[in-house]
């Protein structure tokens, strides 16, 4: 059995980790932080939990294999209780409301109401929906035999449409609709810049059940991983930062740390590949793909947030989670914009403390507005980020002015903090996104030149994201013999 080095407890080294040590081999797990978890992970605030990410968690259902994997690296289990929302969200505009609701009849015909002028193109939406969710359902199921999704896709009587969604922002298919209010709601229906067929396939199987939330979050789940590693006699390294990977003829035999070298049979880096490349392995080899990913980033963009948290004090159930709102333009990074999610998190009682709910405040970011932070010397970041945070929660008070007396800040988080936590190129929470120009690519996970590493991660295909952290984990488990 083999010495396996993993960089990076996040949920693709964790699982790695897992299943290697479950087969048996002796695995050193290497955090530079002082938890687990990376980008999937959560904190205390003067005793208010904040969960920096999940809203929602592809596999969540019984019966197919994500949901199996989250199962075996302990992720999920019987035990663990499953949050099921009644919607995807609302999204408010000049007094009308659209409901995604998870209902997809239910959906439609609320939607018909709102805007009988557009009963085709809402009838189409729906159906591409059902089509997409059906084929996600095939596509994941156990007997698949790893069916590629584009094969299904061309089978699927929906398949023109399905393709062309990939070809579409959601802001170009939206001017299917005249309503403004769907419009609205289409274009701002999902944090990224991921084009029209993510959304279909996020709308599909949150539709289906198959994307929800594990009670108690991101910082809850992964505990359980990490518990299951160390039950498992994993060795975990917490505050240890890898600063290079030694290679020898074409091997990598070491991995040199803040705190000491390990040797190794096998290295298997978790973390963003552009510090892979560029730090790690010090510039000496390289990937044409993502080199060609970087050089385009225009077209394949990233996705990243500003995001505050506040708490409120009194009854919020009334918002929706999450809540789109219409609001006056604000300045947030590089650019304005009159777009804001609100997520307030009364669904889980670990989010509410004597009588107050942590709400998040959202706002997309991408590449040019991490670019236009770190153009700002520290003072004046620390100044525009006291603005934002400012602006943000003035925008939640026009709308909620009830609670003017009852919100607190607590905490918040851009683009630079995402890249200070767990070293993400421009903060990016989803790697490269799926856009309208982009293309769909796959990163085997070997690295040209290095027989003894891989690379897995959020970054290895589009979308990112924790499912593909989870899948690169376990397609590199085969490589270590
Ligand atoms: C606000 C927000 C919302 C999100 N919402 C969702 C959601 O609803 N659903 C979903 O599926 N995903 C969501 N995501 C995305 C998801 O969190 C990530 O895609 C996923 O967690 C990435 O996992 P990873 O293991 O690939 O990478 P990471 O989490 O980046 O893990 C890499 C790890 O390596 C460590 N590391 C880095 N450099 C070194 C070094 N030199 N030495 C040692 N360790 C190092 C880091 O500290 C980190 O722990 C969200 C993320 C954010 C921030």
């Amino acid at each position: 059995m083999a010495k396996v080095i993993v960089i990076g407890a996040g949920i693709a080294g964790l699982a790695a980790s897992i299943k290697l040590q479950n087969k048996g081999h002796e695995v050193f797990l290497i955090e530079k932080n002082e938890n687990v978890g990376g980008l999937c992970s959560g904190f205390f605030v003067n005793d208010h939990y904040v969960d920096i990410c999940l809203h929602w968690l592809m596999g969540t259902q019984e019966g197919n294999n994500i949901n199996d994997l989250w199962n075996e690296v302990g992720a999920l289990s019987n035990d663990v209780n499953i949050i099921s929302l009644p919607s995807l969200g609302s999204f408010e505009y000049e007094g009308t409301t659209i409901t995604f609701h998870r209902d997809l009849d239910k959906a439609e015909e609320e939607w018909m109401n709102i805007s009988p002028i557009d009963k085709k193109a809402i009838h189409q939406f729906f159906e591409t929906v059902k089509a997409v969710a059906n084929l996600m359902n095939i596509a994941m199921s156990k007997d698949s035999r790893r069916a590629k999704a584009i094969d299904l896709i061309k089978l699927s009587p929906l398949s023109k449409q399905i393709i062309m969604s990939m070809k579409q922002s959601r802001e170009e298919y939206a001017q299917n609709f005249v309503s403004p209010a769907l419009k609205f709601a289409i274009t701002h229906s999902q944090a990224g810049y991921n084009n029209m067929f993510f959304f279909f396939d996020l709308y599909g199987i949150f539709s289906k059940g198959n994307g929800d939330i594990p009670e108690g979050g991101a910082l809850y789940m992964v505990e359980r991983m990490k518990n299951k590693f160390l039950e498992l006699g994993g060795t975990l390294l917490l505050n240890r930062t890898v600063e290079e990977v030694i290679v020898k003829d074409g091997k990598a035999h070491a991995v040199k740390t803040n705190n000491g070298t390990l040797k190794a049979d096998y290295v298997i880096s978790a973390i963003d590949p552009y510090y892979t490349y560029n730090k790690l392995l010090k510039g000496k080899y390289s990937s044409r793909l993502y080199k060609s990913l970087d050089s385009n980033i225009d077209k394949n963009t990233i996705s990243s947030c500003f995001n505050v948290y506040i708490t409120v004090e009194g009854d919020i159930s009334n918002i929706d989670v999450p809540t789109g709102l219409h609001i006056s333009p604000i300045k947030v990074g590089e650019k304005e914009t009159d777009f804001m999610l609100v997520r307030p998190y009364y669904y889980d009682s670990n989010f509410i403390k004597d009588g107050k709910t942590v709400i998040s405040l959202f706002i997309d970011q991408d590449h040019n507005d991490y670019m236009f932070y770190r153009s700002l010397d520290e003072k004046s970041y620390k100044k525009e980020k006291e603005r934002i945070i400012k602006d943000m929660i003035d925008s939640f008070l026009i709308r909620y002015h009830h609670f003017k007396e009852k919100t607190e800040f607590l905490t918040c988080f851009g683009p630079i903090e995402l890249n200070k936590r767990v070293n993400t190129s421009y903060g990016s929470f989803q790697s490269f996104s799926f856009t309208n120009k982009s293309t769909y690519y796959i990163n085997n996970g070997k690295i040209k030149g290095i027989k003894n590493m891989f690379l897995i991660g959020q970054w290895t295909r589009s979308i990112g994201g924790t499912p593909t952290a989870l899948l690169s984990a376990n397609e590199i488990v085969k490589f270590i013999k």
